[in-house]
């Protein structure tokens, strides 16, 4: 599958800016994330972009703010 531009609109690409890059440590603005493909639940990454400066993976969390996410808390019943 071919990887859009980033001038296409893609509802998957979340846009944000990353103020200590965990790869370089510096700053990059309007960095580009992409959902990981079969995350594992138990991490707290659910997307990926790239370092400009490495081109080596950033993982981040997504924050939904102002829409209502999914609550945390699990719909089973306690074992017992
Ligand atoms: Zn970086």
């Amino acid at each position: 599958m071919p990887l859009a531009d980033d001038d296409e609109f893609d509802p998957d690409v979340v846009t944000a800016d990353v103020a200590a890059c965990p790869r370089c440590g510096a700053a990059h603005i309007r960095i580009s994330f992409r959902p990981l493909t079969n995350h594992d639940p138990a991490a707290p990454y659910r997307v990926y972009g790239l370092c400009p400066t490495t081109n080596q993976p950033v993982l981040a969390t997504i924050e939904v703010v102002g829409e209502k996410a999914e609550e945390p808390g699990a719909p089973n019943p306690p074992a017992g």
